[in-house]
């Protein structure tokens, strides 16, 4: 089998999609994006393409070493998150030439269900937060995630600490402790700012803190980790199992948040998770991008132990065809069932799950070309989760 041409296709609301054909026409499909740059990471799809054309898709191995290792300049968002989009596409040739989902490559399930937390929508009043909150739990979300703040200083005010407690307070009170409840800091603060947040907000148990800090710095992360009880969590913004070396190796995070689109794919963030679980700590693929990125992160989750709970921001509404009564789609989330669908069938491993034995996923996810849809640079918001 031969690579015979990469296809990408920009999608609303700012995703990339890829098509790597071959010459015995089985397509794989992966997400290859940095949000808020699809036009700048299918310029380096292209570049890296030269080097696939005429290659065996299935020495997804050596084609990853060939494209990180072999060159002078690598690592980074857009050249790993080309690469990541590369290499989810070559599993999926990989899996629906076997006629296997990813997952059962790579060890196979280690569970049945996959848990994923919701992100609470804010609107006028931070009492839109408190009932997205109400809404989310009542829907069978048994972990939600949530900001408290935009920015804050170096040195910020008692109010800027009080509002964040007062905010989180009610999150709390609206969901009880039987949900948990994961707080984004998006690196807006400083190590000494973070320290007080923290402590201010034990009381009310949140879930982690992610991005207490921007990751440039793992020991400004380690401050602040030292400083609380409250599990830290980051990984976003690192590429390759290189990037989360320092921060296991000081023990700056116990969450993991490495993202299959940008980390350098399915296997990499594999790799990540084995590293990780030598120190005890657990990964939360991060995944605010679309349905192919999320079908991605399942195949991770259904075969790593040390795995916790996954981010999603969509399940491909509009995008994934229902999913059919009379098809061959489960009766029960068993990862080993076979879905309806090409991409399905290798990709998906089960339904998500809300921990409370809801189903959440109801589509396949044979990804269709929405021509009416595409858009010239994705989205240029550059929105992170
Ligand atoms: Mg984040």
């Amino acid at each position: 089998m031969k690579i015979t041409r990469l296809e990408t296709l920009f999608v609303s609301p700012r995703w990339l999609f890829l098509k790597v054909h071959t010459d015995e026409g089985i397509v794989g499909l992966g997400e290859p994006i940095v949000e808020g740059r699809a036009q700048t990471v299918a310029a380096a799809v292209h570049e890296i393409g030269r080097y696939l054309i005429g290659q065996d898709p299935r020495r997804i191995e050596h084609h990853w070493q060939a494209i990180y290792r072999g060159q002078f300049y690598r690592g980074g968002p857009v050249l790993c998150s080309a690469l990541s989009g590369i290499e989810q596409a070559l599993w999926d040739i990989t899996g629906k030439w076997l006629g296997q989902p990813v997952y059962q490559l790579l060890g196979g399930a280690v569970r049945d269900r996959i848990r994923v937390y919701g992100h609470l929508k804010g609107g006028a009043t931070f009492g839109d937060y408190v009932e997205s909150a109400k809404v989310s739990a009542d829907a069978g979300f048994t972990a939600l995630k949530t900001g408290l703040f935009d920015a804050v200083q170096i040195v910020d005010t008692p109010a800027l600490v009080e509002k964040a407690v007062e905010r989180f307070a009610a999150i709390r009170e609206a969901v009880g402790p039987e949900v948990d409840v994961g707080i984004d800091f998006h690196g807006r603060s400083s190590p000494a700012m973070s320290v007080r947040l923290a402590q201010a907000l034990e009381p009310y148990h949140p879930m982690f803190i992610e991005e207490p800090v921007l990751p440039e710095n793992v020991d400004a992360l380690v401050t602040v980790a030292r400083s609380t009880s409250i599990p830290i969590a980051t990984g976003e913004r690192l590429f390759t199992k290189w990037g989360f070396r320092e921060v296991l190796e000081k023990q700056a995070a116990v969450i993991l948040q490495p993202d299959v689109s940008h980390a350098g794919g399915i296997l990499e963030c594999k790799k990540i998770a084995a590293m990780a679980e030598c120190y005890y700590a657990a990964i939360a693929p991060h995944c605010p991008l679309g349905p192919i990125a999320l079908a991605a992160c399942l195949q991770l989750d259904a075969c790593t132990p040390n795995f916790l709970v996954q981010e999603h921001v969509t399940l491909g509404e509009g995008y994934l065809k229902s999913r059919s009564r009379s098809s061959t789609a489960p009766s029960s989330c068993r990862p080993g069932r076979a879905w309806a669908s090409n991409w399905t069938r290798t990709h998906w491993p089960t339904s998500t799950t809300t921990a409370r034995g809801r189903r959440r996923a109801s589509g396949t996810a044979t990804a269709r070309s929405r021509t009416g849809k595409r858009r010239s640079a994705g989205d240029a918001s550059g929105e992170r989760r």
